[in-house]
């Protein structure tokens, strides 16, 4: 991570973009000067995306590139994972999001001389991404090598509002003399990273497991190619997952003099080039319209004929309309989801940036989940993680409930194959793939994957909000409820008792990882009991809803899963029984049930060049220590906030926040919602900055991956729970605002059951307006609101709550004792400041030479 140069109780904005070069605008991210040293990252800014088809900002001529990229979510390819050392049950199916063929390259020659942006002598430039239009465009002066001035302009979007389509626009005109240009228009299937320009990158020298697998061979089998008229189509199958894919893409021009176009179509490689004579001022103008169709089963070719309804209807309904319709699906897409930021254009700009990615990851995945990266990138090869439910889902549950309804759906279908995954494990009920395109696990390394049973929990969190939010008894009814009851099984079957001697007996949970991903299988994480309470007792109260409510669908239930009153009870004791650890020497809740016993990771201490810890040490290295990849308790604190007290908030949050590296971008989010709500409001904005620009100002140095989804909805988080203090956790929605002082005001949207209600947070007082819908309840602070259209209500604020200046002290517990007598002294590995001696220095080359001599 790139070392943040500020300190604590610096509350001004943070500039982590260079201004001159993208400079501040509320709505449109603006570059102004292209650069070829940081493409992956400017790709993954500038990527287009609509939740289903995902382009990266590739430059159009294609020819520097990080990483080309154009991304289906969820169109993947199986391999087999090949464990050196096999044991029962571990992950056997990786699963790799496909580069599919790039649509984007749109190459320019003018008088035979190619616009090459890196070597081109650019007049001027600028690439706008419109975050109301949903449109990505360029503008370009450029002066050929014989100085002629041209014009090239171009647009490319994918559509909001049919998510098979993509349009792109080029329109080139000379200034000065008259020329023959040429525009070749290409569909390239780069066969997993090959093009005609260069083989495969260099492979990365540290193993670094955020990126997404290489697959080796050849993933694309060719099935189909034909080209008609201005239209072509490519067919392909996927060699061992065999889902099957149709690219179509359909030229139109706009020229006022002649041109001829040439083309060609091969297995993996389709082009039209189109060639005029231009005169000075003329515009020659290109549109290409394409279009992609996926499946599990569909033959290609009746893919490709969906390709050719998808182009035949933008060729019925005309581009404007396509555009038009962009603009009006956004129109209403920031109506229910803007979150404004009083007075601050740059955090306004970063702050929308954030929210947009969130639509471009998940609004027309439409049955498909919500990937690491969405789809702007190959990191975490495409995969599903927790981070939809606990990061992503509570923006769309709260804004636009429908993409977290799509995505809660997409849970329910993997549901049989969670129950054989439990099974394989030797547990009831269903146990959710850590990490999964297709539904099966595909965490290879167990103790940092499967072993974080808590993605159950996380689901059925996830459901219970979005139920709550919605009134959605429907889904509730239907499939929802099949989610609970089978995770809440997974809980009390993987739980059991134990009889404390004077203490009754507690139900404990052994063996699993919580989301600290530096601590693994642990007894009794905090986070993971915490949150398993909150699923057995979410099951047990739905499936009684069921009963006294809807007996018809209680019958069904039963019918299926067969519950029964008994099973109930028990969850219900299980649930009232969960050990909740807690250190009477140190006052705070222990990460686990050993945790406290390790040796403290001297933080402080430990060298920039050695972080992210991941990429440095040996997993074994870091499990011995207490060090946090992210926030584990903490997220507890939040998640379960009503079963904390302020004082336990705050100590554990003093405990845990000097040893949160943060290394993983779903910690600095939690870590600031938390230091709002117990009043560390200096450093809960630090907190908020390093989040908000994580992609923007490449802070986590790996923004050329893909977009850090997890981190936006954090984003948003931090926004409506920490600094608007909201939470759902009652019977209405509540605040508690802790509102920055640097802020004038900060606005957030929130939809409950058909109601819009707009909150305005100022320094002096809140203030809650209906945008739609009859109106609801709030509580501020513990006093209860009822809110109807006719007029906004204002509730003063005498406060922004606690204020605690500074952060955490990180020598605060060093010299403490231990429980066991043992006394905190915060150390680090050997390794970490020297070289390690090795005693035998044999390298194994000359091992191998030494052998090889003796043969002789
Ligand atoms: C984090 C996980 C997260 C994954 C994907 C990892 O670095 O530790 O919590 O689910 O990234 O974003």
């Amino acid at each position: 991570m790139k070392a943040a140069k500020r300190t604590v109780g610096d509350t001004s904005a943070p500039d982590y973009l260079d201004r001159l070069r993208f400079p501040v605008d509320p709505w449109r991210l603006v570059e102004t000067e292209f650069s070829k040293e940081d493409l992956g990252v400017t790709e993954t800014l500038f990527a287009v995306g609509n939740g289903y088809l995902g382009l990266r900002g590739n430059v159009e001529d294609g020819h520097d590139a990080h990483a080309h990229g154009t991304f289906i979510n969820g169109f993947h390819e199986t391999w087999k994972i090949l464990h050196a050392e096999e044991a029962y049950g571990f992950a056997r199916t990786g699963q790799t999001i496909v580069n599919v063929p790039d649509p984007k390259i749109i190459r320019l020659y003018v008088n035979d001389e190619p616009l090459l942006l890196s070597i081109a002598d650019l007049v001027s430039y600028s690439r706008v991404l419109d975050m109301r239009e949903g449109v990505l465009s360029r503008d370009l002066l450029w002066r050929t090598p014989s100085g002629n001035r041209v014009r090239v302009r171009s647009k490319r979007m994918v559509s909001f509002a049919q998510r098979h389509l993509a349009v792109m626009c080029f329109e080139v005109t000379l200034l000065d003399q008259e020329a023959p240009i040429a525009i070749s228009s290409q569909l390239l299937n780069r066969q997993a990273g090959l093009d005609e320009y260069r083989a495969n990158p260099s492979p990365d020298v540290i193993a670094d497991p955020r990126k997404a697998e290489k697959l080796e061979k050849r993933v694309l089998e060719p099935r189909l190619h034909h080209g008609q008229d201005d239209r072509i189509v490519l067919g392909y199958q996927c060699a061992a997952s065999g889902m099957t894919l149709a690219a179509a893409m359909e030229h139109s021009v706009d020229f006022e003099d002649d041109y001829d176009t040439v083309t060609e179509v091969e297995e993996d490689y389709a082009k039209q080039v189109f060639r005029a004579r231009a005169k000075p001022g003329q515009t020659f103008s290109l549109t290409k319209v394409v279009s992609y169709h996926t499946s599990r089963v569909v033959p290609p070719r009746e893919l490709a004929d969906r390709c050719n309804r998808t182009l035949d209807r933008v060729r019925s309904e005309g581009l404007s309309t396509q555009f038009e319709d962009q603009r009006r699906w956004l129109e209403e897409y920031w109506a229910k989801s803007d979150v404004e930021i009083g007075g601050n254009d740059a955090i306004q700009q970063a702050v929308r940036w954030n929210l947009f990615q969130l639509a471009q990851a998940a609004a027309r995945g439409d049955g498909h989940g919500i990937a690491a990266k969405g789809v702007t990138g190959s990191g975490y090869g495409g995969h599903y993680f927790w981070d939809s439910e606990i990061y992503a889902l509570p923006f769309f549950t709260y804004t636009s409930p429908v993409i977290a309804r799509n995505a809660l759906r997409y849970r329910y279908r993997m549901l049989g194959q969670a129950e054989k995954r439990a099974a394989e494990l030797a547990q009831n009920g269903a146990l959710f793939p850590w990490r999964t395109i297709n539904g099966e696990e595909a965490s290879a390394y167990y103790a940092a994957g499967t072993a974080q049973y808590h993605i159950d929990a996380d689901i059925a969190y996830a459901i219970d909000k979005y139920v709550r939010a919605t009134g959605d008894d429907d889904f509730l009814a239907r499939e929802g409820i099949d989610i609970l009851v089978q995770t809440a099984r997974m809980w009390a079957d993987l739980g059991f008792w134990r009889q404390i001697p004077g203490n009754g007996e507690s139900f404990r949970i052994h063996g699993v990882t919580g989301p600290d991903e530096y601590t693994t299988v642990v007894n009794d994480n905090l986070y993971t009991n915490v949150m398993a309470r909150f699923n057995l007792r979410c099951a047990a109260q739905n499936v009684r809803k069921l009963q006294d409510r809807w007996p018809d669908q209680y019958a069904r239930l039963t019918s299926r899963l067969g519950v029964t009153d008994q099973e109930i009870a028990e969850w219900e004791r299980a649930a009232d029984g969960m050990a909740i650890l807690w250190d009477e020497q140190l006052g705070i809740h222990p990460q686990d049930a050993l945790f406290n016993e390790r040796e403290v990771w001297d933080l402080a201490n430990t060298p920039a060049e050695k972080r992210p810890l991941l990429l440095h040490f040996h997993p074994l290295v870091i499990y011995r220590f207490q060090v946090l990849k992210q926030a584990d308790v903490v997220l507890a604190l939040f998640l379960q906030g009503d079963y904390f007290t302020y004082e336990q908030k705050k100590a554990d949050f003093d405990y845990y926040d000097p040893i949160t590296t943060g290394d993983s971008t779903l910690s600095g989010v939690v870590q600031s919602i938390i230091a709002a709500e117990v009043g560390y409001h200096e450093l809960a904005l630090r907190y908020f900055w390093d989040s908000l620009y994580v992609d923007l100002g490449d802070l986590h140095a790996n923004a050329a991956d893909g977009v850090h989804v997890a981190s936006t909805g954090g984003v948003w988080s931090a926004l409506a729970y920490g600094f608007g203090g909201f939470r759902d956790q009652g019977d209405v929605l509540s605040f508690d605002p802790r509102l920055p002082d640097s802020w004038d005001s900060l606005t957030f949207r929130l939809s409950q059951r058909g109601t819009r209600v707009k909150v305005t947070v100022r320094q002096e007082e809140v203030t809650f307006t209906i945008e739609e819908g009859p109106g609801l309840s709030v509580e501020v602070r513990g006093e209860r609101f009822s809110l109807t259209q006719l007029q906004p209500l204002t509730v003063p604020l005498e406060n922004q709550g606690p204020r605690l200046s500074g952060a955490p002290d990180a020598t605060a517990y060093h010299g403490t004792v231990r429980a066991d007598g043992t006394v905190i002294r915060p150390s680090l590995p050997t390794t970490v400041n020297e070289e390690t001696t090795m005693t035998h220095e044999i390298q194994l080359d000359e091992v191998v030479h030494h052998y090889a001599e003796d043969e002789d």
